[in-house]
């Protein structure tokens, strides 16, 4: 079973990106059916990467980035603080 802090670190970014292998991709949902904050840091994940994806070129405003930084950051710091038990 995968642990939060291997999904943020290792495999968030692939699995929204859709470039797991199918073993890893299955070990990520399924960590997802059990998991809902990793669930919530999948959904941030693919809102940051769909509007980078829309924008490439245009850097998001700081009104925007930041919270959203901050938010991730948030994110991150919980699932390490729930998965280092
Ligand atoms: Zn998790």
């Amino acid at each position: 079973m995968l642990t939060c802090r291997d999904l943020n670190q290792q495999h968030a970014s692939d699995h929204v990106d859709g470039c797991l292998s199918a073993r890893k991709r299955l070990a990520v949902r399924l960590h997802l059916v059990l998991c809902s904050n990793c669930r919530r840091f999948i959904q941030q994940l693919r809102r940051v990467k769909s509007v980078l994806r829309e924008r490439p070129d245009v850097a998001l405003p700081d009104s925007e980035a930041k919270p959203l930084a901050a938010r991730l950051q948030a994110a991150l710091r919980e699932q390490q603080k729930n998965s280092s038990g």
